[in-house]
């Protein structure tokens, strides 16, 4: 089966109907961009950069994060999409100072983006990184849990300040770099269309989009049997932010854990998701279950199971989409 799958490398993704649809890899090491390549994912659609913070008493400088960046950019060919400092809840260091008393509730407190707008020299620090490295390669900042349009804009604000700052030092750098939103919480979901006027792409964080939409903590194993991918609400947000996106103009990509689900991917063709990014491991298989798609009748099955409000009748159509029948 494996060795079969191996065949499907250097093949395009591309539906039965003539659709591409393209497939990026999750790394968090530099050593994944190998195995990325090597399962013929087209570039990297999350870069996560904590590791670079873990372990460690001390805050990597602007130079290390550089030399880490440079390299995984210059051994990725296609874009490379890198997200800016997503600490706290879920991913916490022992690096950088105390940061207030622990919240009690540390998803919905000062993380990710917040954490950087509050904390604008860390953020700093590492966005000139990002900019130098982006001489080498198509680099894109990805900015995480952005939740309305202030955020977006003010991160805009202090990347802009560290390009003038750059190019005053002579420094590097791509012309563009296309700085896009996660959308993983609910109220960026909901206000897409304004986000999409903005931004210059989207990435999908299910893994977030989920935990916030159905109110259950993705790392409480008591309330794990409620963590429901296929949700309606979960679903309707997923739909909406991906067409707001296409009515803007700009590119919707899924880059949590649904994208690379084979149980998913056929949902999410008919939900109109064209880039797809995750574990590089599942990217072959992925590519196997589009080859074989008919995507107009995905999307035909897919739009009366999210205008169904029976759940017999939804289970039939998630049934039917499972087994491949649009
Ligand atoms: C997500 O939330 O879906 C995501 C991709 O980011 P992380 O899992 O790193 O929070
Ligand atoms: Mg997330």
């Amino acid at each position: 089966y494996r060795r079969n799958l191996v065949k499907l490398r250097g093949k395009a993704a591309v539906s039965r109907d003539g659709v591409k649809i393209r497939l990026l890899a999750n790394i968090e090491l530099p050593e994944d961009a190998r195995e990325a390549a090597a399962n013929g994912a087209e570039g990297v659609g999350l870069y996560r950069t904590e590791f670079l913070y873990m372990n460690r008493k001390t805050l990597p400088s602007e130079d290390e994060q550089y030399e880490a960046y440079a390299r995984i950019v210059s051994s990725v060919q296609g874009p490379i999409t890198i997200r800016t400092l997503d600490l706290g809840a879920d991913k916490q260091v022992d690096s950088g100072r105390q940061l207030g008393p622990t919240p009690n509730n540390p998803a919905l407190g000062l993380r990710a983006i917040r954490l950087c707008l509050k904390e604008p020299e860390l953020f700093r620090v590492q966005v000139r990184a990002l900019l130098r490295a982006s001489a080498l390669g198509r680099v894109q900042i990805m900015l995480p849990m952005i939740s309305n349009l202030q955020e977006y804009r003010q991160s805009i604000g202090l990347i802009d300040l560290a390009r003038a700052e750059l190019e005053r030092e002579g420094r590097k750098m791509a012309a563009e770099v296309p700085v896009g939103a996660m959308i993983e919480v609910p109220a960026a979901a909901i206000a897409a269309p304004m986000l999409a006027r903005h931004a210059r792409f989207f990435s999908i964080g299910t893994n977030d989009l989920i935990q916030y939409t159905l109110a259950i903590d993705r790392v409480d194993d008591e309330v794990n049997y409620l963590y429901d991918p296929l949700h309606p609400a979960v679903l309707q947000l997923i739909r909406h932010t991906i067409e707001s996106g296409a009515q803007a103009g700009i590119p919707v990509a899924m880059c949590g854990e649904m994208a690379g689900d084979v149980r998913y991917t056929r949902l999410l063709l008919g939900l109109g998701l064209t880039d797809f990014s995750m574990h590089p491991a599942s990217v072959l298989e992925v590519k196997r279950i589009i080859m074989d798609s008919d995507i107009g009748a995905l999307r035909r099955t897919t739009a009366r199971l999210l205008a169904s409000t029976d759940l017999h009748e939804m289970r039939e159509l998630i049934a039917a989409l499972d087994q491949g029948d649009g």
